[in-house]
């Protein structure tokens, strides 16, 4: 496929996408600037998302710490927000700072110190959210902090220096019910925010269920394969 074949493709998907939102705003009663699609770019080339950034997209999601860093650093000169999705390790949390403009999984304590290190030393207040696990408990590959774990995890990224608690952040259970997910993550974002009144974002909803986080106050949308096609398979 040529560049500019990729571009077709990119921009008619992106179309899509973007006419999904439209509309499941509008069912919810809710103005669609309230929504940010975030395109999770992961597994595809800086290539795609330069051509993304020529169709408009300025935020973007990774969720592998040398993937991401080498993209961002590839991609300097585009005028992008990174956003980091992924499940971190808490040696590399410092470095991920130093590129990601917000961190979406946070969801221990020990994370809480290398991201506001790695903030601090570039100089520039890093954007948090508390990934909640929506998951049942004890289910396998679960991610996410229990949520009785929130409060005090907010708390402490409320606290730390080069941090700031935007909110909260959840990946809706496979196979399970996203709407019932969302609403429970909906609950749990408005006692964050009775906490902590800036905390408003909700990072929720994905390809297969943006129709389900919107209806239930999703702020921002983490888009990845109804945007880029299927990921290519990993080597
Ligand atoms: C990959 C990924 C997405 C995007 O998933 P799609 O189904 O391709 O839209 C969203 N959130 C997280 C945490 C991911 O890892």
């Amino acid at each position: 496929m040529t560049s500019e074949e990729r571009r077709e493709e990119l921009a008619t998907r992106l179309d899509d996408v973007r006419r999904r939102i439209a509309e499941a705003c509008a069912a919810a009663d809710r103005d669609v600037e309230e929504v940010m699609l975030v395109v999770v770019t992961k597994f595809f080339p800086a290539s795609d998302v330069r051509l993304l950034a020529g169709l408009g997209v300025r935020d973007v999601g990774e969720n592998r710490h040398q993937e991401a860093q080498a993209k961002a650093e590839e991609l300097a000169d585009l005028d992008l927000s990174w956003h980091f999705i992924g499940g971190l390790q808490s040696n590399k949390a410092a470095a991920v700072a130093t590129y990601a403009d917000a961190v979406h999984s946070l969801d221990r304590p020990k994370l809480v110190t290398g991201l506001g290190r790695g903030a601090t030393e570039r100089g520039r207040d890093l954007d948090v959210l508390v990934q909640v696990s929506l998951d049942p408990p004890g289910a396998e590959g679960r991610a996410g902090a229990d949520e009785a774990d929130v409060a005090a995890l907010a708390e402490r990224v409320a606290q730390a220096d080069g941090l700031v608690l935007r909110g909260v952040m959840g990946v809706a259970p496979l196979g399970g019910d996203a709407g019932q997910a969302f609403e429970g993550l909906a609950r749990i974002a408005a006692d964050v925010r009775r906490e902590h009144p800036s905390a408003t974002w909700i990072s929720a909803g994905m390809s297969g269920d943006l129709d389900q986080a919107i209806r239930h106050g999703a702020t921002h949308l983490r888009i990845g394969s109804a945007v880029l096609g299927p990921r290519p398979t990993v080597k």
